[in-house]
């Protein structure tokens, strides 16, 4: 790439942005090197609550890479070296393969009422198998209820026309699956999102949950996306909810279900049956309801 137009061109390319692209090059074939090895990624598990009596409906699956040199790794440290490349197809069926696996886990131990919601990445709905190759999952998995599965859509997905988007999902939806519009209100076409697309949950972006108290506008919003979950028949799911404060006045807004470090972090899988025995809805979340139902 040509740093500088005009009569002199000094280099045809930037050393600085060689040296990136060689990062990043670097990190998608260790991701790759990683997927062929074995136990190195990991699914967490953040649980989702229901407000009005804070009953567990099931967890969120979030990626964690524990990498035998940097420690254990958070998507945001390794997905954008992958996003746009076929390798974020093979880590996506990891996941999804791993999220099965998770689903039959619950269904064995009695608790198939539970939903594991996963992110798909824009360049999973791109892949033109995606849907048989989930119902070839499905399949594998005939004890597990596919509604049970909830696959999480940012809006970004939609870039190559959400048309296409909507066919995939739409089929994604006869297989019995559920959809959730990820962080709800971030993007360009939130309101096309939810005319279009068959979702059942959106979920409001954390940005908007952080600071309802101090910032009314990010109050209304809260207020407008519950309004507009009522409209479309839509579960709203908070996210990132920090303290119970936050989880009370989400009641009180009308929001239905919960998640964030206020109720649990993410925690590794074989940490949530333990989580789930001790969790105790919140004493002041019970007084509320006591308010808001009497
Ligand atoms: P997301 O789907 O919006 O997930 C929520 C993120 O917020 C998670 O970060 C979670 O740990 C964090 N979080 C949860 N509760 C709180 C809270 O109360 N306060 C704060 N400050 N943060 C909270 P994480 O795990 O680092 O994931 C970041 C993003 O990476 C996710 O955002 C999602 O877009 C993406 N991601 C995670 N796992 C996967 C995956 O398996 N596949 C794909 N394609 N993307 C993934
Ligand atoms: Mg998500
Ligand atoms: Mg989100
Ligand atoms: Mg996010």
């Amino acid at each position: 790439r040509a740093k500088r137009d005009g009569k002199n061109r000094w280099y045809l390319f930037d050393p600085q942005e060689d040296r990136a692209a060689a990062a990043h090059a670097e990190r998608m074939a260790d991701v790759r090197r990683a997927l062929a090895s074995e136990g190195e990624f990991r699914l967490y598990l953040q649980p989702q609550v229901r407000l009005v009596d804070g009953a567990i409906e099931g967890a969120e699956a979030l990626l964690r890479w524990q990498h035998p040199q940097r420690g254990l790794l958070a998507p945001a440290a390794f997905l954008p070296a992958i996003e746009h490349d076929d390798t974020m197809i093979a880590l996506g069926d990891w996941v999804l393969d791993e999220a099965m696996r998770q689903l039959q886990r619950w269904h064995d131990a009695g608790q198939s009422g539970w939903t594991l919601s996963v992110n798909i990445a824009a360049r999973q709905l791109r892949d033109p198998a995606f849907a048989d190759r989930l119902a070839q999952r499905l399949a594998r998995h005939p004890q597990v209820d596919p509604s049970r599965l909830e696959l999480e859509i940012v809006e970004s997905s939609a870039l190559d026309g959400i048309a296409e988007l909507e066919r995939l999902l739409e089929r994604c939806r006869a297989l019995g699956v559920a959809v959730a519009i990820d962080d709800f209100g971030t993007g360009y076409s939130s309101l096309a999102y939810l005319k279009r697309l068959p979702a059942s949950v959106v979920k409001i972006d954390q940005s908007f949950v952080r600071d309802m108290f101090d910032d009314p506008s990010d109050l209304r919003i809260i207020e407008g996306v519950v309004a507009l979950g009522q409209a479309f028949g839509l579960r709203v799911v908070a996210e990132g909810v920090e303290t119970l404060h936050h989880g009370e006045l989400l009641l009180r807004l009308g929001a239905q279900s919960a998640q964030g470090y206020g109720i649990a972090r993410p925690m590794p899988a074989d940490q949530w049956a333990d989580w789930a025995a001790a969790w105790q809805p919140p004493d002041s979340w019970m007084r509320w309801r006591t308010l808001v139902h009497s």
